[in-house]
């Protein structure tokens, strides 16, 4: 079998309603952009995948990729690798097109690709990863609803410019829920984008203090405190602290793990499978995580279909227990994350979210939804 087409949309699908993230501090964002990636092979087999986009920046992308993935066999996955690691020296970030091998090899073989890869697990569970900041008692409330709705655990962000805010929120969070959730925080201080609006900058002394306070709030974890390539930073931080340290979403390949997982940086390791190693590494990367006794969580908010990627590898692997489930009513809901799936993925009443269990990804394109805010390249 060999891949003969490589089919690509650069979609722009309206959110509902503008959605401020954190991670861009003062950015509106109005839109899920994505590129959508469709290799098609000579026995008429099509594999999917997408990568998070900002602006157009993604389509100068597939004409650099085209050339690499056409007449190859979409079953050599180590050797595709190798060469999507050469396309990377030549500028580009990302190892999405390697997802769509295994949608393709799941699809031809007849299974979906968490069984092809030796897991077993049908449902994880979920957690609600928030996206804005808002006001402690509006956002307790908003978790409260949560926590109506079934899921067992929230990750907020924590994006105040003073320390006693972040606290607060959290202070606040807790007395609302109790010990009935489970509550996550995330800096986003691993890649910080500048330009847009202010943001506090964290050192390894604020991290200090805000990650004290978070012991006795019972924080189930931490996530990028600092910098994605603070690794020395990261160790003192998590020999200071009993609360486990996450972080990885940004960071890449199978040496920069290596390194946060031997230098003794994090306690979660959350590879992002579109952003951080494809599946196959970041398979690998989860045995590393094993190893060492460590949780592998990945990161998931990208889109629909970078979700349906990284939850078949977190069913794969025996260490992972959440799953990162974006969710930011009104803005960011799963009928605009999932715009390019004909189903978008719901969690169900106990807070878990179904694996799916159809060949390959097990998930089918809205092609009609693509084309109507897609460009085609
Ligand atoms: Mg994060």
């Amino acid at each position: 079998m060999k891949i003969v087409e490589v089919d690509a949309y650069m979609c722009h699908y309206p959110l509902p309603q503008t959605f401020y993230p954190t991670w861009i501090p003062g950015f509106p964002q109005t839109r899920n952009s994505c590129l959508l990636l469709i290799l098609r092979t000579d026995e008429g087999i099509e594999g999917y995948s997408a990568m998070v986009g900002f602006l157009d920046e993604a389509k100068g992308l597939i004409s650099l990729l085209r050339p690499f993935l056409v007449n190859r066999d979409p079953f050599q996955v180590e050797d595709t690798l190798r060469l999507l690691r050469s396309a990377l020296f030549l500028g580009y970030k990302g190892w999405f097109p390697e997802i769509a091998l295994w949608d393709i090899i799941g699809k031809a073989t007849g299974q979906p690709i968490y069984r092809l890869l030796g897991g077993g697990a049908d449902r994880i569970l979920a957690y609600a990863s928030t996206g804005e900041l808002h006001p402690p008692e509006q956002r307790a409330d908003e978790v409260l609803k949560l926590e109506e709705m079934g899921f067992q655990a929230v990750k907020l962000r924590l994006k105040a410019m003073q320390v006693k805010e972040d606290i607060a929120l959290v202070e606040t969070v807790r007395q609302a829920v109790g010990d009935k959730m489970e509550i996550m925080v995330d800096a986003n201080q691993g890649w910080p984008i500048h330009g847009f609006g202010p943001y506090p900058h964290w050192d390894l002394k604020r991290a200090m203090n805000e990650a004290r306070a978070f012991e006795e709030l019972k924080v189930r974890w931490l996530e990028e405190p600092l910098y994605k390539h603070d690794y020395e930073g990261y160790a003192q931080l998590r020999a200071a602290t009993s609360v486990p340290l996450a972080g990885g979403e940004f960071n890449t390949d199978l040496h920069e793990f290596r390194d946060l997982i031997t230098r003794h940086c994090l306690d979660v390791i959350q590879p992002d499978v579109t952003l951080s190693t494809g599946i196959l590494n970041g398979k690998k990367v989860a045995g590393m995580a094993e190893a060492y006794n460590l949780e592998f969580s990945p990161h998931t908010w990208t889109n629909g279909l970078g979700l349906a990627a990284n939850l078949q590898l977190m069913a794969s692997v025996p260490n992972c227990h959440y799953c990162e489930f974006p969710y930011e009513p009104p803005g960011w809901i799963p009928e605009a994350r999932d715009f390019m799936l004909t189903k978008p993925f719901q969690i169900d009443s106990e807070g878990y979210i179904k694996v799916p269990d159809k060949p390959g990804l097990g998930v089918e394109l809205d092609l009609e939804k693509i084309k109507s805010c897609g460009e085609k390249l």
